[in-house]
């Protein structure tokens, strides 16, 4: 089967009782057994749940392996993840992450005495001097959150095998329909469903995909052991989200190619970053790597900070918002909204001005998204 046709069959079948073609939301804690440990493989939902199941094996099949994960939000995906090391270890990130992610790693695991190391992941020299002898993961954004760099996975795969290293990738903002870490050698894939599988900005929820068997199953021991599992209406939103995927993306890529393009032509816009634009330093990597380059852009305007400020509260489409991925465009300030919890020398490292803004193009008409913008940047100046 191929991506589209995956996203709406992979793991759904017609439910035996009833024939019911979506998947049905069973909203029960626990299943009737005929005798202690005879029952039809549901004992209880925390372990086991029918239409997380379907979920599981919906997700692991859109990124072309065996197995797959769900948890309730992206945090508690990586969370697990977090749970396979030992106090000593040492992780190695890409210095440009999700603000949610260094907060787990540095206030959550750091006092656990997991340690970690940030390098620029298009930096495979610094990335290699990043490593030690315990290092035991590599941990990727890419597209990074905000700043959409782009990292040679391939490259990053085999360095971090040559240390036996797993590597784990976040592929939240291209999402298997872009990119599949998989086929470039990554070993763990968390998402936060929450963006673009989700869709719809109606459900919070994460997942993890593997290949080994044995990781998979230490997971789901952590998964039933921690307990941080999605709801059965969580994972029904999810799975009918990424019925859309395809179609979704295909558009939230048309109409950000466009976004940028108008964004970098535009005297009053003082840098804009898309890995789609032949600008970006990432372009031909990830010409290589990805289908198409993804929904979000990031800019500044020129005039600063109060600019930003007067910007973000004109426009009318655009709604000022966290997250991304959803059908209705968004914009968020990072500084102080999903990067808050970056410390500012980090962030001014990272390049997260105080006048950077990063827009969830949606797919709406983009005539309409391109008015807003025009109107937004004029009633700013
Ligand atoms: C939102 C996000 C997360 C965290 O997911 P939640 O579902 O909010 O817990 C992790 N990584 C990336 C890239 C994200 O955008």
């Amino acid at each position: 089967m191929r991506f589209a046709t995956k996203a709406i069959h992979a793991g759904v079948e017609p439910d035996p009782a009833t024939g019911a073609i979506m998947t049905p939301v069973y909203l029960t804690s626990t299943y009737a057994q005929s005798a202690p440990g005879q029952h039809k493989g549901y004992e209880y939902s925390r372990s086991d749940h029918p239409t997380r199941a379907v979920l599981e094996r919906n997700l692991a099949s859109l990124e072309g392996v065996e197995y797959g994960l769900a948890f309730a939000s992206g945090l508690a995906a990586e969370n697990a993840v977090l749970s396979l090391l030992q106090p000593g270890d040492h992780v190695v990130a890409t210095r440009d992450l999700y603000g949610g992610t260094y907060r787990l790693f540095e206030r959550v695991w750091a006092k656990y005495g997991i340690e970690f190391s940030y390098a620029d992941g298009d930096d495979l020299d610094a990335l290699r001097r990043a490593f030690r002898p315990n290092t035991k993961l590599l941990w990727v954004e890419t597209p990074s959150n905000p700043m959409l760099s782009i990292v040679d996975l391939r490259a990053v795969c085999e360095l971090a095998h040559a240390h036996g290293a797993l590597v784990v990738v976040d592929n939240t903002f291209a999402t298997p329909y872009l990119q599949q870490p998989f086929e470039f050698g990554a070993d763990i894939v968390v998402h936060s469903t929450t963006k673009y599988l989700g869709g719809h900005s109606d459900v919070v929820g994460g997942a993890l995909c593997l290949r080994d068997r044995g990781l998979y199953e230490q997971l789901k021991f952590y998964q039933n052991a921690a307990g941080a599992v999605p709801g059965p209406l969580d994972c029904f939103l999810v799975l009918r989200g990424i019925k859309t995927l395809a179609l979704r993306m295909e558009r939230h890529c048309e109409n950000a190619r466009r976004i940028a393009e108008y964004l970098a032509q535009h005297p009053e816009v003082k840098q804009v970053r898309y890995p789609g634009l032949p600008t970006h330093p990432g372009h031909e990597l990830a010409c290589q790597q990805m289908r198409d380059f993804g929904g979000i852009v990031t800019m500044e305007l020129h005039g600063g900070v109060e600019r930003a400020m007067r910007f973000l509260s004109s426009t009318r489409l655009f709604t000022l918002a966290e997250s991304l991925g959803g059908v209705e465009s968004l914009m968020c300030h990072p500084a102080t909204m999903t990067h808050a919890s970056v410390p500012p020398e980090e962030r001014a490292r990272i390049g997260i001005t105080d006048a950077l803004i990063r827009l969830s193009v949606g797919v709406e008409d983009v005539e309409d998204l391109l008015e807003d913008l025009e109107q937004a940047i004029k009633k700013s100046r």
